[in-house]
């Protein structure tokens, strides 16, 4: 658990992408296109809710989430700013919920970025390690 401050909703990027070859067939932030730029602000067809979009994506043809979080250490923001990456579907669903909560002002807050190590056997005996990501308010 990391005490993190993040400074304004604009420090928070959720895209859905999917990269099926080049140029990456779809970027949006859920509701609207944002690439290619003919097609910036165009509806772009996702669902509304993540737990659609992300049933969509598992068919294989809707796209994943690629989050990034900018962000200062709570107890030294002194040393900078930092970026977290992630593709995780339950971190893209709690920033919707914290984005839309927050008011114009509501920025910064101060936050606990979760990270959680898990591990399972797959087909065939493969032991499978992953890290899961999270975010609550601090
Ligand atoms: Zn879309």
């Amino acid at each position: 658990m990391l005490p993190i401050v993040i400074e304004d909703p604009a420090s928070i990027t959720v895209w859905m992408v999917r990269r099926g070859g080049r140029p990456v067939e779809h970027i949006c932030d859920g509701g609207y296109r944002v690439v290619p730029a003919a097609k910036e602000g165009e509806l772009c067809g996702c669902p509304r809710t993540m737990a659609e979009r992300r049933a969509v994506a598992r068919s294989g043809l809707g796209p994943k989430p690629d989050i990034t979080v900018i962000f200062r250490l709570a107890d030294a923001p002194e040393v900078g700013r930092f970026a977290f990456r992630t593709s995780s579907w339950d971190l893209a669903g709690e920033l919707e919920r914290v984005v839309a909560a927050s008011s114009p002002t509501g920025l910064p807050g101060r936050f606990h970025l979760l990270l959680t190590t898990g591990e399972f056997v797959g087909k065939g005996g493969v032991r499978v390690r992953y890290a899961r990501s999270g975010i609550d308010s601090g």
